[in-house]
């Protein structure tokens, strides 16, 4: 988690591609296909770069319900599938998507090496943040996928739940705790430095600016603590861990939203005009808030949780 608000803070799309790496290799790595044997060393030591495709344009920011299809082919399954955002597309190694089951109401994951035939990226991608990604539509249309599969038939969407969701939540939540800290320590320093001449005193010196300086400082440390409370409750689980995977994303978002917005407020003209990188951290900020799952699905899930509703 340090070195994904590390690596946020210094490049918001640095951060976010690693991010879809790890979750990329963990879903890989909690069921491996028997047709890619050397898959997670490649991985695991970064000569491999995976990805998700998940989202599609016929069930949006609902990833865990993929409308395309694992068709019968023969003996084998072929996979026919459109995904709307692929971060890293035409430049990942390792692309692991989704489908609905060709037997059942369920999903099917598999993890596609870049040169499997059948692979393509089929548009632009042009974001308001993130602009070092590369988050574009592809196309799956894959013969012979059943070697690719991860997971029994059918199990896609319980690996969504126990891996990718932990993963890719809380790996999220270190970005918007990493462009948080970003902000933050941008807004100290420019108003710090920078001088009311007539008033012989920093924009600090205002009490106004003072006292969102403060917020914005009080915000990022109650965030991180929720974090790290969270990837403890991941790393070894407890009653509450759902809902810590449920709600960490959610908040670190929705803080890196408010916090990000504070430093644009109180750097003034200094950060509209982009030469303080702050418009950066607010643009990049605003990408966690709708990548799936959604803040507001989450919140969502989360009150279905403590009311005692099924999620799904
Ligand atoms: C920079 C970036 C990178 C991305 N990279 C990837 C990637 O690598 N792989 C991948 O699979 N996807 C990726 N995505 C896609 C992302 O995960 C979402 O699927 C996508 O942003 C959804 O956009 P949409 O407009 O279709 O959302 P919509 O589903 O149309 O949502 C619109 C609004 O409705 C709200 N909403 C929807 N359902 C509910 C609900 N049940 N309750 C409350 N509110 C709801 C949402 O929160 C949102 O505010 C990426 C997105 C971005 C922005």
């Amino acid at each position: 988690m340090e070195v994904l608000s590390g690596l946020a803070g210094a490049c918001g799309s640095t951060g976010m591609i690693y991010l879809m790496h790890i979750s990329a290799a963990m879903t890989v790595a909690a069921a491996p296909p028997d047709g890619l044997p050397d898959v997670l060393p490649a991985l695991a030591t970064g000569r491999s770069l995976g990805t998700l495709a998940f989202s599609e344009t016929g069930s949006r920011s609902h990833f865990w319900a993929p409308v395309s299809k694992a068709l019968h082919s023969g003996s084998d399954v072929r996979v026919d599938a459109r995904k709307s955002w692929v971060t890293s597309a035409g430049h990942a190694d390792l692309y692991v998507t989704s489908t609905g089951n060709a037997d059942a109401d369920s999903v099917d994951l598999f993890a596609f090496p870049s040169e499997t035939t059948g692979l393509a990226v089929t548009g632009e991608w042009h974001g308001m943040g993130l602009r070092g990604n590369a988050s574009s539509p592809m196309t799956f249309d894959v013969g012979e996928a059943s070697h690719h599969r991860i997971g029994t038939p059918g199990s896609g969407f319980d690996i969504m739940l126990s891996t990718v969701m932990p993963w890719f939540n809380l790996g999220n939540a270190a970005v918007s705790v990493g462009l948080s800290e970003a902000a933050t320590q941008a807004a100290v320093r420019h108003t710090s430095a920078a001088k009311l001449e007539h008033l012989d005193q920093s924009l600090s010196a205002l009490p106004t600016i003072r006292a969102q300086l403060a917020r914005m400082s009080i915000d990022l440390a109650s965030t991180r603590a929720y974090v790290d409370q969270a990837a403890a409750r991941i790393a070894e689980p407890v009653d509450d861990t759902v809902l810590h995977v449920l709600g960490v994303k959610a908040a670190a978002n929705d803080a890196a939203l408010r916090i990000t917005d504070t430093a644009m407020r109180v750097c003034g003209g200094a950060a509209f005009s982009e030469h303080l990188q702050v418009d950066r951290y607010f643009r990049d900020a605003r990408a966690g808030h709708v990548m799936a799952p959604t803040a507001d699905v989450l919140y969502d899930l989360y009150g279905k949780a403590i009311t005692g509703q099924s999620l799904f």
